[in-house]
């Protein structure tokens, strides 16, 4: 049984070196593209801005930013960090989410190679993006990724090497992991509702792992929960311990989910793997 979906598979592996070169190049400077539309995103949608008017701005002076200015990372880099016009502090965050982005894209293409599933991974793993720093930054998860996460991910369930391998066997995978997701977070809200008496997870979480799962399975549901889980449970701590937040402070699990979730679209499926180690 095939453990990692993917590899520089087939077409890549034959191509001349400079054709990947180019290929991996032009997806990560593409993904620093769209982190800079990322950075619009996180910035206007909690303030139920337009994402295309006004064009970008600075935030301080509202002088509009020239397209030389606007450049992804390298305008941050020659502007020595201050907006040209007022000289106010421009925000690490800019430049860091257009890497993270690029990086997100470069590693889905030297993956998945040219396979038709890759434009949807890149959607996907924009949308994991934007929704760890709106979740951060404002606690909301907007449905209009979570929504779409889910169209999108049962849409292309076809062409996705993740759900298995016929297109029937897909769709039904995909159909199930949103079911899957949506239906242990409603599952564990209820019993959080009842031993606690409170609101134990938000709708949000459910909406997204139910997107999350539509794209990857409802094997790796289980694992991107479990990977969530721990990676909260290691943040919450530190950031309790070194007093960033109170006790019983509230800490987003959105970007806990996301991040699991773009690792599983590298990692072996963890059923297959205890199939194995069984039998
Ligand atoms: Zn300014």
């Amino acid at each position: 049984m095939e453990l990692f979906n993917g590899g520089l598979l087939d077409v890549l592996k034959e191509a001349p070196v400079f054709f990947t070169i180019i290929y991996l190049l032009a997806v990560f400077i593409f993904g620093c593209l769209i982190g800079s539309f990322t950075n619009v995103c996180m910035y206007r949608i909690p303030l139920d801005q337009s994402i295309c008017h006004p064009r970008s701005h600075c935030t301080s002076c509202n002088t509009l930013i020239s397209w030389y200015d606007n450049v992804p990372i390298f305008s941050y880099i020659v502007l020595g960090r201050k907006c040209r016009h007022c000289g106010s502090p421009i925000s690490w965050r800019y430049p860091f989410v257009e890497f993270l982005t690029g990086t997100a894209f470069f590693l889905i293409a030297y993956y998945y190679s040219l396979q038709m599933i890759v434009p949807f991974f890149l959607y996907y793993s924009f949308v994991m993006i934007c929704i760890s720093g709106i979740d951060i930054s404002s606690q909301i998860i907007p449905d209009v990724f979570s929504l779409s996460l889910i169209a999108v991910g049962i849409g292309s369930s076809i062409f996705n090497p993740l759900l298995g391998n016929g297109p029937g066997e897909r769709i039904f995978n995909s159909l199930l992991g949103m079911g899957a997701g949506g239906g242990i977070l409603l599952l564990l809200g209820i019993l959080g509702t009842w031993m606690f008496k409170k609101d134990a997870m938000g709708g949000g979480d459910l909406k997204l792992l139910a997107g999350i799962g539509a794209f990857i399975g409802w094997h790796k549901v289980f694992s991107t929960l479990f990977i969530a889980s721990v990676l909260g449970t290691i943040i919450g701590v530190y950031l309790i311990l070194s007093k960033k937040i109170e006790r019983r402070g509230y800490i987003p699990f959105g970007p806990f989910l996301a991040l699991a979730g773009y690792i599983n679209l590298f990692i072996p499926d963890p059923l297959i793997i205890l199939s194995q180690l069984w039998f």
